[in-house]
């Protein structure tokens, strides 16, 4: 078995292991690139559309731009990559960090003294939303039916339901009406698309692809290949409405339902993991419960804008180079969402640092005009962020500058009353 010796090995070659695996090389760090496919880009391989780089670039890119951009950066790095390289196996502790691979050269030993995780996430599927009858061809999901589309240029039927009004449902169904679908339909069980307000006008309404709101597919209809699906209309809480259920005729089902975390190689390694993200606890500099083991991207929690999870993983490089350091870890303050707050990371704040923090959060609730607050344990406000409009389906960034702080050993962010 050959053995392989690095300073940090960064798993995952998307955009978010490809920044923090650059930034690493720049700081002078050996690098190891661990990336299970044949090419280096992640998701945004089959990302034809533009919307990439709008923070970072200040203009937007396609996806495949986007990556570019990295990759050609990693070739004129030292930076050694692994293709086709799957992880198996892992040996990580406080003093030990260690990786098994297989690959078509066979198994691989990878050691390092850190790493970095960058495994971005997977697709829902139909039985997590709990959609019953058949199991016939023709069910796919969203990322599925990009990549067959835009990568070998496949169509996967003509008649196609598309379930889920978010940004991924909504780009999909423009490209297959692009590509000649003959009729689409888009069903969500929200009273209005999840997705950001461009992508309703710029993929759905631009090009009149009917959609149904408060709809949710009850059941799946076909022996073989799908012939159809029994819809049913849904109230506010998204219980069937009795007597509304209808057959709608179709060859094709697009699951665009959400995307979960790949933690589970962080949970068997002992990494705690958020109930709510499902992904792991992380610190200010991403860094997650396992010392010395860090975690980037969608992997942490699932950004909407590949420029967030770029800042993720070049604050995790920040992370690794104080471990690297043996550098002091500070107080540690919790960071707490209060009940309007679905999901906050980081988790909790531990480094001796002067730079302010950068955290991620997506609300509870729809609401117009509001102030989001940090609060100390006391109930004291540290600091206020007005927002315009705020959304469940919309990640928000927020910085906090550590002075405020100081004293504390836990704060709250929560949507205020006002
Ligand atoms: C359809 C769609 C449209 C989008 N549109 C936009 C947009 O317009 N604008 C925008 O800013 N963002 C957009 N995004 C979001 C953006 O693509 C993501 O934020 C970004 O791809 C996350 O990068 P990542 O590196 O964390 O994950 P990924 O890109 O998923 O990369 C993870 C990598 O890890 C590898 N991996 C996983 N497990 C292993 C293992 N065990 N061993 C080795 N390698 C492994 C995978 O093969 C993959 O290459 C879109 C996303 C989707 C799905």
């Amino acid at each position: 078995m050959k053995t392989y010796e690095y300073d940090v090995i960064v798993i995952g070659g998307g955009p978010s292991g490809l920044a923090a695996a650059t930034k690493l090389a720049e700081k002078g760090y050996s690098v190891g690139l661990v990336e299970r496919k044949e090419e280096l880009g992640g998701i945004l391989d089959q990302c034809i559309h533009d919307g990439f780089g709008t923070k970072i670039f200040k203009k937007t890119l396609s996806g495949l731009e986007f990556s570019a951009f990295f990759i050609q950066k990693v070739h004129s790095s030292n930076i050694e990559t692994h293709l086709n390289t799957y992880v198996k196996d892992m040996r990580i502790d406080k003093n030990k960090k260690e990786i098994l691979t297989i690959s078509p050269e066979g198994v691989k030993k990878i050691k390092a003294k850190a790493i970095v995780y960058a495994l971005g996430c997977r697709e829902r599927h139909q039985f997590e939303i709990k959609i019953g009858g058949t199991r016939p061809a023709g069910v796919y999901t969203a990322g599925m039916v990009q990549r067959l589309v835009n990568l070998y240029g496949i169509l996967p039927g003509k008649n196609i339901l598309i379930v889920g009004g978010g940004d991924v449902g909504m780009i999909v169904a423009r490209h297959l009406h692009l590509e000649g679908a003959e009729s689409i339909l888009i069903v969500f069980p929200e009273e209005r698309f999840a997705g950001l307000p461009r992508n309703v006008q710029q993929c759905v309404l631009d090009f009149k692809i009917p959609y149904r709101p408060r709809t949710i597919v009850k059941e799946i209809v076909g022996k073989e290949r799908v012939e159809g699906a029994i819809l049913a209309k849904v109230d506010e809480k998204w219980q069937p409405i009795p007597g509304t259920d209808e057959f709608y005729p179709c060859d094709t089902i697009v699951l665009s339902v959400g995307l979960i975390p790949y933690s589970r190689k962080l949970k068997n390694i002992g990494a705690e993991i958020d109930p709510k993200t499902k992904g792991p606890v992380v610190n200010e500099f991403f860094e997650t419960t396992v010392d010395g083991t860090f975690a980037v991207g969608n992997l942490v929690q699932i950004f909407d804008y590949v420029d967030d999870a770029v800042e993720s993983a070049f604050m995790a490089a920040e992370g690794v180079e104080k471990y690297l350091n043996a550098e002091p870890k500070g107080e540690r303050i919790e960071l707490t969402p209060g009940k309007s707050i679905r999901t906050l990371t980081p988790h909790v704040i531990e480094w001796k640092d002067e730079r302010n923090i950068v955290a991620f959060f997506r609300p509870g609730l729809e609401k117009e005009n509001v102030y989001v607050e940090l609060r100390d344990e006391k109930g004291t406000l540290l600091k206020r962020y007005f927002r315009r409009y705020i959304r469940p389906s919309t990640l928000e960034r927020i910085e906090i500058p550590r002075e405020i702080l100081k004293g504390t050993k836990k704060v709250v962010l929560d949507v205020g009353e006002s």
